[in-house]
């Protein structure tokens, strides 16, 4: 299997064409060439990155990524494990307030922790497979949406019929489509600054064998350790629109606070994560947005790569259904991300005001009590098992 790589020549006018173009190859654009190759769409994918590639992510899926990949890759989770992709798993959880455990609890389903830079690889590899174009190493530097062209950093001009932006929280195709200033405010506004390290663990290193969320560090934000076999996974997220404390001060009081002295050295890594500032039309003028390009991770939480698999999902969905009448194709995704997506995200965007609200005034003391109350609840809601609307009154 071969892939194509860029090439450095220059070019001015129109040098190909093609029926989708997608820009990012992260698990948002590979699932959505792959599921439009499969479609019969002549797809051509551009990633700036040469892969396998690196991303800040702490690379835990839950239930629901693993339901959802099988039924798309028809991948099970024992076969990510076979080829070492899903590097652990992990059933117990702990809660912190500051050093406080306020909650533990054992998942009926565990976390499982993604090597990303090779589970990103496999779903590249599987758009290939499906025929879709890849060229690695070929950024997008502009998208001329009137001419439904994008413009490589090579200076090569692609046609598409569709341009898909699937370039991350950083998106230059979302850029183009947020015309406003207003716009451009209100998504700054939720995005969230995150600063994560990866430790190896050593006999000398407090490696703990169980998933923890740490909130009380910073305002408006969490922290986590996620186990693993060799590397340890420590990092914190919080919005600094809100934040007025010093965001990488509270991640190191945090390391502190839980013993984690040996850390003072390991490279820290940031990127920003959408949290809360999901975009409700994400598909306009023949542009398509999915995954963190138009602000799909969770905002309590922070997961993204389930999210990134269900609107390319959709939007290939959409697209192969109303072809080739695109414009219903629009019409039929903004529908289906607010109904399937968005809802969910606008309630788990309230508990989450709410609790951090209150978390400031009253220590996280509401968590407390519905940890201790309700905690199958709030996993089945993690999890996907069950939904957010259910936390406070469930349906039987
Ligand atoms: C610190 C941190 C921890 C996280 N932990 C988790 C977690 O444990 N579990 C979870 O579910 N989610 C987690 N997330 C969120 C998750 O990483 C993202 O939601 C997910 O990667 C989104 O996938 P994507 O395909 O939309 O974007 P990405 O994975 O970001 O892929 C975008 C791709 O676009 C490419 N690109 C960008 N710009 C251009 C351009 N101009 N031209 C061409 N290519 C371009 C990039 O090289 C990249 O390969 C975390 C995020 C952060 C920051």
């Amino acid at each position: 299997m071969t892939m194509r790589t860029s090439s450095n020549r220059v070019h001015s006018k129109i040098d190909s064409k093609c029926d989708v173009a997608i820009i990012g190859a992260g698990p948002a654009g590979s699932t959505c060439a792959c599921l439009l190759a499969k479609k019969g769409f002549n797809v051509t994918v551009f990633d700036k990155k040469v892969f396998p590639r690196q991303k800040v992510c702490a690379g835990l899926i839950t239930w629901k990524t693993a339901d959802l990949i099988k039924r798309i890759f028809n991948i099970s989770f024992e076969e990510l494990c076979k080829r070492q992709i899903i590097k652990n798993s992990c059933r117990d959880y702990r809660v912190f307030y500051l050093k406080k455990e306020i909650g533990r609890g054992i998942l009926d389903f565990p976390f499982h922790f993604v090597d990303r830079p090779s589970y990103d690889s496999l779903w590249m590899q599987h758009a290939l497979s499906a025929g879709a174009q890849i060229h690695t190493g070929m950024g997008i530097k502009a998208i001329e949406p009137e001419k439904k062209t994008v413009v490589t950093d090579t200076g090569r001009h692609i046609k598409a019929k569709i341009i898909i932006g699937a370039d991350g929280a950083l998106s230059t195709v979302r850029k183009v489509m947020q015309k406003t200033g207003i716009e451009k405010q209100k998504w700054r506004k939720q995005l969230a600054m995150t600063i994560e390290i990866r430790q190896q663990c050593t006999e000398n290193t407090l490696c703990p064998q169980f998933s923890s969320l740490h909130f009380g560090f910073v305002p408006w934000g969490y922290a986590w350790s996620f186990p693993g076999k060799s590397t340890h996974i420590l990092g914190i997220c919080s919005i600094p629109h809100k934040n007025k404390e010093p965001f990488k001060a509270g991640f190191e009081k945090f390391l502190k606070a839980s013993g984690y002295y040996d850390y003072a050295d390991t490279p820290r890594k940031g990127h920003p994560l959408p949290y809360g500032n999901f975009i409700s039309t994400p598909s306009q003028n023949g542009i398509f947005l999915v995954g963190d390009a138009c602000g799909l991770a969770d905002p309590l939480l922070g997961e993204g790569i389930y999210y990134a698999h269900l609107s390319a999902q959709l939007a290939a969905h959409a697209i192969g259904q109303a072809r080739p009448d695109y414009g219903r194709a629009e019409v039929f995704y903004n529908k289906m991300i607010r109904k399937k997506i968005l809802r969910e995200f606008k309630r788990i965007r309230l508990y989450r005001d709410l609790l951090f609200f209150d978390g400031r005034y009253r220590r996280y003391k509401g968590l407390r009590f519905f940890l201790r109350l309700f905690p199958k609840r709030l996993e089945a809601a993690i999890q996907g098992t069950g939904s957010f609307s259910n936390l406070l009154f469930p349906i039987h």
